[in-house]
């Protein structure tokens, strides 16, 4: 069988809290566990959102977690640059080979335009999570070829109808009808620059990525991944969703929730294996929170045992119980 090769795929625009540790956890874990290869890629292409400080602390963070990479950023490897930002002309080019191919189409319409013309409200099937991306594309530009990309516009998938599934490794079989369930989407946007949805396919192809293990907020991106992956006879990686970690509440752990920065806990002369084996914990992957270092977990993921229910977390009780 060939090489499993990971990722760890963070984007620099902001600290890396309990969630997306919880996520890069069982990333690092599942490819060492097959005695494969990672990566870490730094996705700094959302660049309103981009913090100058975040990148070199989310690797703080991560090695502090105990985690490493063989290649990356600050390790190089044999398909650097492991930074979004430094591969744009890459991007550019599969995006142009996409608008000559028909697939995609120049799009005018604004945000608020799309919003206005959506119907209302947007209930989707998958998961419940579509809601939270915002307003399913009426459809308005679907029409305009490539060559009628004048003025300003962004590039947009043109969506076949149809299902589209895949097997996951946590919520077993998902499937859905993207052109209806989510609509058309942007790949390329109108400032030049490539959306993540194009950056992530190119990068995960190139740097030949067979797993893509991450949070479960990207299960309808992972639907329009499959689409361009598909067109471009490009081989898709396997899919593993790890569930979100929510506040009491039910909603997504956020500043809200109080401060989960790993940096913080870090700050607070938390042990680095205490984390671990608390987040080890929450997936089923130990009987009890009990402190333990990332390497001793190797061997103990089990897909089958984590639940695809969001994990509720209270940072009053962690604090409480760890004091
Ligand atoms: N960079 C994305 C994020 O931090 C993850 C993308 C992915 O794993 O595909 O949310």
């Amino acid at each position: 069988m060939a090489e499993v090769i990971g990722r760890l795929a963070p984007s620099p625009t902001g600290a890396l809290h309990l969630g997306n540790a919880r996520s890069f956890l069982i990333a690092w874990l599942s490819a060492r566990q097959q005695s494969g290869k990672l990566l870490l890629r730094i996705e700094d292409i959302d660049s309103p959102r981009v913090k100058p400080w975040a990148q070199q602390q989310t690797l703080d963070d991560l090695r502090w977690l105990g985690l490493d990479w063989d290649w990356g950023p600050d390790v190089g490897g044999p398909h650097a640059s492991y930074v979004q930002s430094e591969r744009l002309e890459r991007y550019r080019e599969v995006l142009l080979q996409l608008a000559e191919d028909g697939v995609i189409y120049p799009c005018s319409c604004s945000r608020r335009e799309v919003a206005e013309a959506a119907s209302a409200p947007h209930e989707s099937s998958i998961a419940g999570l579509v809601p939270l991306e915002g307003a399913i594309y009426p459809g308005t530009c679907r029409s305009r070829s490539s060559a009628q990309a004048t003025g300003e516009f962004a590039w947009r998938w043109r969506f076949e109808a149809g299902e589209v599934s895949w097997n996951d490794c946590v919520g077993g079989l998902q499937c859905a009808n993207p052109s209806l369930q989510l609509g058309d989407f942007v790949i390329g946007k109108s400032d030049g620059t490539p959306a993540y949805q194009l950056a992530v396919v190119v990068d995960d192809f190139d740097m030949g990525v067979t797993e893509v293990v991450r949070g479960s907020d990207l299960i309808p991106s992972t639907y329009r991944q499959l689409a361009i992956l598909k067109h471009l006879r490009w081989q898709a990686p396997s899919y593993c969703h790890v569930p979100l970690m929510v506040g009491t509440d039910g909603r997504r752990l956020a500043k809200r929730h109080g401060d989960t920065r790993l940096s913080y806990f870090r700050q607070r002369g938390f042990k680095p294996e205490l984390i671990v084996g608390f987040l080890a914990w929450t997936l089923g992957l130990v009987e009890k929170p009990s402190p333990i270092a990332a390497r001793d977990l190797i061997g103990r993921l089990d897909w089958k045992a984590i639940s695809t229910a969001p994990t509720v977390f209270s940072l009053e009780a962690f604090l409480t119980d760890h004091a």
